[in-house]
């Protein structure tokens, strides 16, 4: 399968058609953005490292019964998935309170959840991804009722998933972001999975090993990014 041609350019990630009307090839770049694009640079081995551990993840939850639209890794960057329909919203589950959740609610980082939070925003980036409910879902006709119980079933195995396995790598899973798209009529997990989009500290040291990093100047970046992919491949 080879790249032919180039139809969208993201903040992190480039798409491809392919010889199959089906298929796309996502590239993964080094490229970084926060609060919107605001602030931009690049983490060294970023797009490498993202690659290998959304094929990780995405791997293991397609074994626990959630389809995601990976099929392959080809090489460093390149990816084979699906072509999907992006819906748009992006499926926040937290664990523990951080970033958006501090902010909106004026709380401590680190506050312990009694359950799971599943937000729905928006995405909108020129909006901020605003918060939005059940609701403005169905009001809108962003996705049916039938969906939206798919992408929830989904995203709560995901969370209870992805806690265990990165527990077991001495990792807390804080929180993340999922995307789900429609393919051939039926929701599957898209996007990618990474330190990009997860939230992940250190189970004994609570030092953050993600993306926080860059969009908090707090330096080693790359390594980071590095330590979280060496214990997940261990
Ligand atoms: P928050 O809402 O606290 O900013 O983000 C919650 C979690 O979702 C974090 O792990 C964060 O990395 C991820 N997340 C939310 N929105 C985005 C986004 O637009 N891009 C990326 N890469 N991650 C996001």
């Amino acid at each position: 399968m080879e790249k032919l041609k180039q139809i969208y350019e993201g903040k992190a990630k480039k798409l491809y058609e392919t010889e199959s009307t089906d298929l796309l090839i996502q590239e993964f770049k080094d490229d970084a953005t926060a609060f919107d694009a605001a602030k931009r640079g690049t983490i060294t081995n970023k797009g490498i490292i993202n690659n290998k551990l959304s094929e990780k993840i995405f791997t293991l939850l397609q074994k626990k019964g959630i389809p995601t639209h990976f099929i392959k890794r080809m090489n460093d960057r390149d990816m084979l998935v699906k072509r999907v329909k992006i819906v748009p919203i992006e499926v926040t589950m937290r664990n523990i309170v951080a970033g958006g959740m501090a902010k909106l609610l004026g709380l401590n980082e680190g506050i312990v959840l009694k359950q799971p939070v599943l937000e729905w925003h928006y995405k909108e980036d020129a909006l901020h991804d605003p918060l939005i409910n059940d609701d403005h879902v169905r009001a809108l006709g962003i996705a049916t009722e039938k969906e939206l119980e798919t992408i929830k079933k989904y995203s709560y195995r995901a969370n209870s998933l992805m806690k265990k396995f990165f527990d077991s790598k001495n990792l807390i899973l804080v929180d993340f972001k999922l995307e789900f798209g429609r393919y051939k009529g039926k929701i599957i997990l898209a996007d990618e999975i990474s330190p990009d989009t997860c939230r992940l500290w250190d189970k004994t040291t609570k030092e953050k090993l993600d993306k926080d990093r860059f969009r908090r100047d707090m330096g080693n970046v790359e390594g980071a990014y590095e330590e979280v992919l060496r214990r997940v491949m261990n």
